[in-house]
């Protein structure tokens, strides 16, 4: 049994009261087939009298009936759906049964559709099913709900008595009073929900509010504007900031100047322009005398990076620094030197960067792209290197405000919603099997203009090789298909440096058609793309789509996307897929995700860094999050050491909850 609730990740008596029901059944009205009254949550019981397949209707469905009989009258339980060895195992004539559901009127006839049957046995068995609101668990191959029922009250009935904090909650949580109203706790908002998961955000904000607060009392370098050197920047620049871009500017100068460093996450989605945005706060960094490094997870954005800061700051005669584990010998030690020196103003680079021979003579703007590549460790080893620099983190995975308040609690969060103009949207299709030959059309119409494609190819970890199969399979078609152009696969298993090396020649357009699975990098810029292919679509989730799709759509030519649908689609793929053809909009979209998929899958758990909430759902909460973060955080404010009677004990409470986990110094 201990094997089976550990699946359910219970291991204590504690877990076992943090078990919470996802639903909750009310079987406290109970009648007599004569009088129960049409109508939900209505429970009789009776004995069984026939059981067996019959005929319904006049195109003569085939359904399992059961019929009931008590003193007063019969009812008739039906289901459209069944195993029928399964319901032959379960309906006995004769057995005592209680049915519960949806009491309906057909004609003459009381029937009941797809009704809870429990089987009683005896009084007992009667009182554990009837007559109060019932909890359904979460279970787990083995572990049946009954089961679970009697552990959960048997270990209430021993240790409820010894809970501190939230008990009454956790009683009503299990065991709903009988004048609970059902719908507040089928929806998580009985008072007890409520209360549970307020707690567990305010927990969480709570620690969040003293991380932010440690790193506002730290001392950062002060980087004051220079207006004039910005003017002289941007007047290199070949188009003009958007009003977006300047907002976002001026909330990241404010923190420049300040004494507290920089943190700040600038979210935009693919091509909204977040480079030039970081480039004017290197800039103004090398103004002010300090050093500025731009941090990339890849060799080659790494490089790419590296041209498009040159061109911005060569006219300006501010030298660029490009160091990644490709650069070595002699070249490494004279980007060293001139780090140390400050002879070197900027460096772009990938967590080469991080290693043990780089010192900075001052540096103090650091800009991490698309972090959520880098590891927290990564984040802090830098920050570690002289006195606190100033952080811009850039992503391009949009994030709903509520949920980057959460992950992202302790950064002031920027948005660039506003894309530069110029750019054509990008076209989006869904094709099943059937659309192949129009979508190879399509590809070379492109490939004539001396365009090229990318064509995606899902590797779900678990199938890898099958997968790997399919997308070499796919590559060989291509091949087939488009035997004038040059064709190239690219994935997981290839050694980084024959990716990176794939990767260049497309960008040297070499290759016109790559068939990759995953690996295609974000933030890549190859404006000669124009179209991407993705197959089986239906595998991915929409912001991983909206990420792919924003590989084209670079120039100002007219891209497309291409969604290939299994032709096993399920409807609801199709729909979901459907937003991808409606809109463009990456924040949209995600919110979109977010509400269909929830939070863990949207951002995947395990390396989001998002902890694990016992009761507390974010796609649900929202509202209760909003709460619990404004009051955390004036709480902070008020009584940052916690020296209050009444704050005294939430200082052990953050500890047992968040173990080492937030980081906190004063804390953990
Ligand atoms: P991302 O936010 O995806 O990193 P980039 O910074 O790579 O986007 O910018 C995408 C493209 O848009 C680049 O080619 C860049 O030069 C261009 N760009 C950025 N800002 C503007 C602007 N204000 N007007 C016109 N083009 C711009
Ligand atoms: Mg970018």
């Amino acid at each position: 049994m201990a094997q089976k609730l550990r699946r359910l990740n219970i291991a204590s008596v504690g877990d076992l009261f943090f078990l919470l029901p996802h639903r909750y059944l009310d079987r406290r009205k109970r009648s007599n087939i004569a009088e129960v009254p049409p109508g939900k949550d209505q429970s009789v019981i009776g004995t069984v009298m026939a059981a067996g397949i019959g005929f319904l209707g006049a195109r003569q469905k085939r359904v399992y009936e059961v019929v009931v009989e008590d003193d007063t009258g019969l009812l008739t339980a039906i289901w459209f759906h069944f195993h029928l060895p399964y319901m032959q195992k379960v309906f006995h004539v004769g057995d005592k049964i209680l049915l519960a559901g949806e009491i309906t009127i057909f004609g003459r006839k009381k029937q009941i559709v797809h009704p809870d049957v429990e089987k009683i046995v005896d009084e007992q068995s009667l009182k554990e099913v009837s007559g109060r609101i019932l909890p359904v668990y979460p279970l787990t191959e083995g572990l049946y709900q009954k089961t679970l029922r009697k552990i959960i009250r048997n270990a209430w009935e021993k240790y409820g008595e010894m809970i501190l904090h939230r008990r009454e909650e956790l009683k009503q949580i299990h065991f709903p009073p009988q004048d609970a109203d059902v719908d507040s706790y089928n929806n998580f908002r009985s008072p007890a929900h409520q209360t549970l998961i307020y707690d567990e955000f305010f927990l969480l904000e709570l620690g969040l509010a003293l991380k932010r607060r440690n790193t506002i009392l730290e001392e950062g370098i002060i980087i004051p504007t220079n207006f004039e050197f910005h003017k002289k920047f941007l007047n290199t620049l070949p188009f003009s900031l958007t009003h977006n871009q300047e907002t976002v500017l001026e909330e990241i100068f404010q923190d420049l100047k300040n004494k507290q460093p920089m943190h700040r996450l600038l979210q935009g989605d693919v091509g909204s322009g977040k480079t030039v945005v970081a480039a004017c706060g290197l800039g103004q960094a090398v103004a002010s005398g300090a050093q500025g490094c731009l941090m990339v997870p890849t060799e080659i954005l790494a490089g790419q990076h590296f041209q498009t800061l040159k061109r911005m700051f060569d006219p300006l005669k501010i030298p660029v620094a490009l160091l990644t584990s490709d650069i070595k010998g002699k070249e490494r030690e004279k980007i060293y030197q001139g780090l140390q020196s400050g002879e070197i103003p900027i460096v772009v680079g990938t967590h080469a960067i991080l290693e043990e021979g780089v010192q900075f003579s001052k540096l103090g703007f650091v800009v991490i792209d698309e972090q959520h590549r880098f590891g927290v460790l990564q984040k802090q080893l830098l920050q570690k290197k002289g006195p606190k620099p100033n952080v811009l983190i850039m992503t391009a995975t949009p994030i709903p405000r509520t949920l980057a308040m959460t992950l992202y609690g302790d950064l002031d969060v920027s948005t660039l919603r506003e894309k530069p103009v110029g750019r054509k949207p990008i076209i989006t299709k869904l094709y099943s099997e059937r659309g192949r030959e129009k979508l190879y059309q399509g590809m070379k119409i492109e490939l004539k203009k001396e365009h090229q494609i990318y064509v995606v190819y899902p590797l779900i970890e678990e199938s890898e090789k099958v997968d790997l199969k399919d997308a070499t399979q796919m590559f060989e078609e291509i091949k087939n298909v488009f035997p004038e152009y040059s064709v190239a696969l690219l994935h997981g298993r290839l050694p980084s440096e024959k990716k990176e090396a794939v990767m260049k020649e497309f960008q040297d357009q070499k290759i016109q058609i790559l068939v990759a699975t995953m690996v295609v990098e974000v933030g890549l810029d190859i404006p000669k793309a124009t179209v991407m292919v993705i197959e089986h679509a239906e595998r991915f989730g929409l912001s991983q789509l909206h990420q792919l799709r924003g590989r084209v759509g670079r120039s100002e030519k007219q891209s497309y996307c291409v969604l290939m649908m299994d032709w096993k689609r399920s409807e609801e793929a199709e729909k979901r897929l459907q937003v991808m053809v409606e809109s463009n909009d990456g924040f949209r979209i995600a919110e979109e995700d977010l509400n269909i998929r929830g939070p863990g899958e949207f951002i995947g758990t395990r390396q989001s860094g998002l902890p694990e909430f016992r009761v507390a759902n974010l796609a649900r909460d929202l509202d209760i999050l909003q709460k619990a973060r404004d009051e955390a955080f004036a709480l902070v404010e008020k009584d940052p050491d916690f020296t209050r009677p009444e704050h005294i004990p939430l200082k052990a409470l953050l500890e047992e909850r968040w173990k080492g986990k937030l980081g906190l110094a004063g804390v953990a």
